[in-house]
């Protein structure tokens, strides 16, 4: 087990690194390891080999195990759908929230968020790929979110994260990453500070890369398969 966790996470690695070499890239995209399902054990091993940044989806799970590894230096990523009766937690134990797709949810996340924490690093989570998505705004929604962001004062916003529909075809894949990139692009010439674009998981960290991806999230191809 110990030896799987250091192997996948040299594996994924080099996957990164291949394609920002196939792609000429100089500046590698971070990698978010999703811990969702997974015991805190190997957490702590992927934090030994260096990994900082892990992504949860359920709230009370997440939670749980910030609890659990609070004395350690982890930043915390949410990045599942939020029901609005749980901005609260998340607001109090997370340094970012990727999965924003709705004004209601942005507001109690800024209203909530402590005075004694830094703001909330928060991406928007854009729409992609119309049938089979449940999550993600609109492109019109979002921009209205990000009008409103300019005024919330607990709120560092970073950019936009999306989850298009499972794909084995790298055109498709990439066609799907294209749209998110020509919006990022779009609102980093008024939002001066988005500097994130969090796209690609196991299965399509490639063509993300190769899209732009300045982070990508991977569970199965570090941890293995999920429980469950
Ligand atoms: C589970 C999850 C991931 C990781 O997916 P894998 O295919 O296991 O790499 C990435 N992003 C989000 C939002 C997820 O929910």
């Amino acid at each position: 087990m110990t030896d799987d966790i250091g192997k996948n996470f040299l594996a994924v690695n080099k996957r990164i690194a291949q394609a920002c070499e196939a792609s000429g890239r100089e500046l590698w995209p971070q990698l978010l390891a999703v811990s969702k399902k997974h015991g805190t054990d190997k957490i702590k091993q992927l934090l030994q080999l260096g990994q900082q940044a892990f992504g949860e989806s359920y709230v009370q799970e997440g939670v749980q195990k910030v609890e659990a590894l609070k004395n350690l230096d982890i930043t915390w990523h949410f990045i599942g759908p939020i029901q609005s009766n749980k901005t609260k937690l998340i607001a109090e134990n997370f340094a970012w929230v990727q999965s924003v797709d709705r004004m209601k949810v942005l507001s109690r996340l800024n209203d909530q968020r402590p005075a004694k924490l830094p703001p909330l690093n928060v991406l928007l989570q854009l729409k992609v790929g119309d049938e089979s998505t449940k999550s993600g705004a609109s492109q019109e929604a979002l921009l209205a979110m990000v009008v409103a962001l300019r005024t919330m004062k607990n709120i560092h916003f970073r950019g936009l994260m999306c989850i298009p529909p499972p794909s084995v075809d790298s055109t498709v894949q990439k066609s799907y990453f294209s749209e998110v990139l020509a919006l990022y692009k779009q609102l980093q010439s008024t939002e001066p500070q988005v500097d994130t674009l969090s796209m690609g998981m196991s299965g399509d960290l490639e063509a993300a890369i190769q899209m732009g991806s300045t982070m990508v999230r991977v569970g199965t191809d570090l941890f293995g398969q999920r429980p469950g």
